[in-house]
Order: structure tokens, then sequence, then C-alpha cells
């Protein structure tokens, strides 16, 4: 087992936030290659070494217009992703400050921040992958993964996308490897944290956020999740998998 791959790893859970409070640092920055420590399960551009960072879209801004209109994706991405950036920092640096002071009295409110906005930056970051223009076959690789699983790809990818519309509110519909079973797991994250199955890893992630959908889809939760579907990223999928079984 590389334990550098198994401690990214474990860092990028959904629920990342609260093992980033328990540590007496960031996470990588004792990596020996701070350019490299957020390319670990594909993450590529999300962290420089010393603090988080917004990763540049992985495709032109229009390319995905077919799904997903050039300004909305502008918004979500300049606006609503680097707010989680921003706020995950902010909230690290309070941490920082909390533990120099010695003061913990406000270890709840800060946890809850952190994990909410690293949580938020972690999806967001594994979301514009989780989409390429024209959308992709699902590799050989990762198909045999998805009937093991779920008995057909079908049957998975209808449980993928009816937990997305289902999410109660505003969250996410997550397809994870889960490494105690060494299968695959839809789950639903409520926000950004909620709900989380703690040992999973995320592979491919739909926003149902309103802000992901409502300036070009409204109310139409199930059309956007539907065109989701139509440009899901199953090679990405296949390698970020390949790169979880390696926990
Ligand atoms: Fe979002």
């Amino acid at each position: 087992m590389n334990c550098d791959i198994t401690r990214r790893g474990l860092f990028q859970l959904a629920g990342a936030g609260a093992l980033a409070a328990s540590a007496g640092k960031l996470a990588f920055a004792d990596h020996p290659d701070p350019s490299t420590a957020s390319a670990g399960l594909n993450l590529p551009g999300t962290f420089d070494g010393e603090k988080y960072t917004l990763p540049d879209l992985p495709y032109p801004a229009d390319a995905l217009e077919s799904a997903y209109q050039k300004k909305a994706l502008r918004i979500h991405h300049d606006r609503h992703h680097a707010g989680y950036v921003k706020a995950a920092n902010k909230t690290q640096a309070k941490l920082a400050q909390a533990r120099k002071a010695r003061d913990f009295s406000a270890i709840k409110t800060l946890s809850r921040d952190l994990a909410f906005a690293l949580s938020g930056h972690v999806l967001h970051s594994l979301f514009w992958l989780s989409m390429k223009p024209g959308g992709s076959a699902m590799p050989e690789s990762f198909a045999g993964a998805m009937k093991k699983s779920f008995g057909t790809i079908d049957s998975g990818k209808s449980q993928f996308a009816a937990a997305s519309k289902a999410v109660e509110g505003s969250g996410w519909g997550v397809l994870a490897y889960e490494p105690l079973s060494r299968s695959l797991v839809i789950n639903q994250l409520e926000k950004h944290q909620n709900l989380a199955i703690i040992s999973s890893i995320p592979l491919l992630v739909c926003d149902v956020w309103e802000h992901a959908y409502y300036l070009q889809y409204r109310s139409d939760r199930s059309g956007w999740v539907k065109a989701f579907m139509s440009i899901a990223n199953w090679e990405f999928v296949a390698k970020r998998y390949a790169l979880a079984k390696q926990m």
C-alpha cells in the first residue's frame, strides 16, 4: 500500500473537513513535492502546498453547451466554487490562530465551517472532472465494477440518477468506491457533508444545489440530472477508480 496515496485519498473523502480540522497543520503541508500534492486521485490544481486553490475548468466554459450553458458554468465555477476555496482557507487561518492563542471557544463553529467549505471545494473540483464535452463511453475496466456492484450498468446509472434527483434540499448525488467491501456505492450528500459514508471515495458527483442548475433548468432538477448523465465522464471515473483501489 502506498502511504502517500492512502493519506491523500483519505483527505479527499466527502467528510474531509473533520480530518483536516484534527490535523496540526494543513494536511499536505509536509508533502515532499507540493506541486503534485493534490494530484492524488486526479484532483490537480486544488492545493499549492500552502493553501487551497481554485482549479481551472478542464475544458472551455462553452464546451458543455448541450447540457450546461457557458454563463451558468462560469458563475458556478468563478463565484460559487471560488467562494468555498476562500472560505476553506479563511477557516484554516482562524483555526491556526485559535491554536496559537490556545482559544478553542469557537471550535464547533470552525469545525463545521471547515467541513462545509472544504467538502464544497473537494466536491466541486471533482464535479468539473465528472463531466466531459460530448460525454464518454464507459471503459471496460470500470464497467465490470458497475456490474459487480449493481447487477447491470444501467441499474447503477439509474440508481445514481434517482439518488441525485431525490436529494432533500441542497446536495449531491455521489458514486463512490467503498474500500471495506471493495465495491461501488451510491449515496446522497445533503449540503456538502451531511450523510457522508466516511470510508468511501467519491468517483462521480452530480451537483444538485439550485445554483448548479436553476439558471438554465429552473425547477427542473430531473432535466438537469438527465443532461448531466449525458455528459458524464466515465473515462475519468475509471481512472480515479483504479487509483482508489490502491488504498
Ligand atoms: Fe455547486
